[in-house]
């Protein structure tokens, strides 16, 4: 956890764009955009993955989808993907559970 760098982003440690923050989400600009628009959400609390969720989260995750939908409308995203990587086999590569919101691409809709 005290590797974990968006902890770090959290706690103002590393710079990052921030584009939402409240008491319970923060979300960013992603450094690698693979789409027009890629932004992270990510909730403060460090969760690992998916995989670690527990049910005392179920509120901090309805949070985290309604905060993406609140960006994507703030941003007039007509559409978008939400993706949730989870564990190495599937593309996690940040072992602090977020978000990708996906925009703006004309592949859009490859999946
Ligand atoms: P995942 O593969 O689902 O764990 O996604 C991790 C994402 O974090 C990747 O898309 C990276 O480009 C992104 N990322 C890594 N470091 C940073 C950083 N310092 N600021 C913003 N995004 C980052
Ligand atoms: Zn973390």
């Amino acid at each position: 956890m005290e590797d974990c760098i968006f902890c770090k982003i959290i706690k103002g440690e590393i710079p990052s764009a921030k584009v939402f923050e409240s008491d319970q989400i923060v979300a960013f600009n992603d450094i690698h955009p693979k789409a027009q628009v890629h932004i992270l959400v990510v909730p403060k609390k460090h969760i690992e993955s998916v995989k670690k969720l527990q049910e005392t989260d179920k509120d901090l995750i309805g949070e985290l989808i309604l905060t993406a939908k609140k960006i994507a409308n703030d941003n007039n995203l007509a559409g978008y993907k939400l993706v949730v990587n989870v564990g190495r086999e599937g593309g996690q590569l940040v072992d602090h559970l977020h978000l990708h919101l996906l925009s703006g691409d004309a592949n859009m809709n490859s999946l």
